[in-house]
């Protein structure tokens, strides 16, 4: 099969893998129908140490499943399936709260340890049973399949931001960065009922699409330029909640500086960061730090009749479509933000 490997920065090859087969009786392979290019594969991109046998890649996919080992269960042959971007046993203390991410036996893709990843043609699943949700009905040229597609990472990870900051009804929110997660937030705090939804971003295409999700207002500048805006538009103090979909410090400390004293941050862009505000200055006002990797598993079942439905449409995230073999364009072109999210088809 073929799979897309990362050797060093800038360096991803599509290349030929020998085809997974199962390992564990808990074990499914999946033959990939749609796969994507997330933000987050962008740091290997800037930043990962050479390696000699390349790492996979892709941790976003859905698919159909080709065989399953013999406890399989639940998931059956020929079933199309969502895979979130982390594998769990559906089974263990941390899975019954919720908490995919940390599941006492799960993991993530592309870990170094057998589980490759998903910009490939087809992926071992371990724990098929918990990590997998089968959708009914979904045939390999349905429309919804972008839409199904962001619920394997950004969707729920948008979504993730706005629950953890308890987006309530009324609500100020300001959501900082416009790539995909970030536009999922805006799009997870307008169903949540916030008022007023402030999408931080100067990428017009993309603020332009944040606003269609909910929106109210776009604010393109930086630092204490940015945030004199956005607390402005909240009044003066600042808001209540909000959503940081970047990762890096300066969009930390934008949120610090927007966020209204007694509210509450939520991250969910991967941070570069080791260190940051823990003392008086944060102390002092009362602020709620949270946030973390989204248990996108959890969140799939919840979110799923709306993309069936039709009444919200995530996969307008995806702005161009690749096949495989095109994969290292496809990084190139996010990483030059030509486009905001690449989706690979098979
Ligand atoms: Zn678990």
């Amino acid at each position: 099969m073929k799979a897309v490997f990362m050797y060093a920065p800038g360096d991803v090859r599509v290349e030929d893998a020998p085809d997974p087969v199962l390992q564990d009786p808990t074990d499914a392979i999946v033959r990939v129908v749609r796969s994507c290019i997330c933000g987050s594969d962008l740091h290997p991109y800037h930043s990962m140490r050479p390696s000699a046998e390349g790492q996979t890649m892709g941790h976003e996919f859905v698919g159909v499943v080709e065989d399953t080992g013999s406890e399989v269960s639940v998931i059956r042959k020929g079933d199309f399936v969502i895979a979130p971007f982390a594998w769990s046993d559906g089974t263990c203390e941390f899975c019954r709260e919720g908490l995919q991410t940390s599941c006492l036996h799960g993991g993530f893709w592309n870990n170094g340890r057998g589980v490759l990843g998903g910009q490939a043609e087809a992926v071992r699943v371990p724990l098929a049973d918990g990590t997998l949700v089968a959708v009914p009905g979904i045939t390999e040229d349905s429309p919804l399949l972008p839409s199904l597609l962001t619920l394997s990472d950004v969707y729920g990870t948008g979504w993730h931001a706005a629950r953890s900051a308890g987006v309530r009804e009324g609500d100020s929110v300001a959501v900082i960065g416009d790539g995909a997660v970030g536009l999922m937030a805006v799009l997870a705090a307008k169903q949540m009922g916030a008022e007023r939804i402030v999408l931080m971003g100067r990428h017009k295409s993309r603020t332009d699409l944040g606003r269609e999700y909910g929106a109210t207002d776009v604010v393109a500048e930086r630092g204490e330029e940015g945030i004199a805006k956005v607390r402005d538009l909240a009044g003066g103090l600042g808001v209540r909640r909000v959503l940081e979909a970047v990762g890096h410090m300066p969009a930390y400390e934008q949120a610090l500086g927007v966020v209204r004293d007694g509210g509450t941050i939520a991250r969910v862009g991967v941070p570069q960061y080791g260190d940051g505000q823990i003392g008086w200055p944060f102390f002092g006002r009362n602020l709620t730090l949270t946030g973390g990797p989204a248990p996108a598993r959890a969140y799939i079942e919840p979110l799923l009749p709306g993309v069936l439905d039709g009444s919200v449409d995530p996969g307008k995230v995806f702005d161009r479509a690749i096949g495989i073999e095109e994969t290292p364009e496809g990084y190139a072109a996010m990483d030059d933000r030509e486009a905001l999210k690449v989706m690979i088809r098979f």
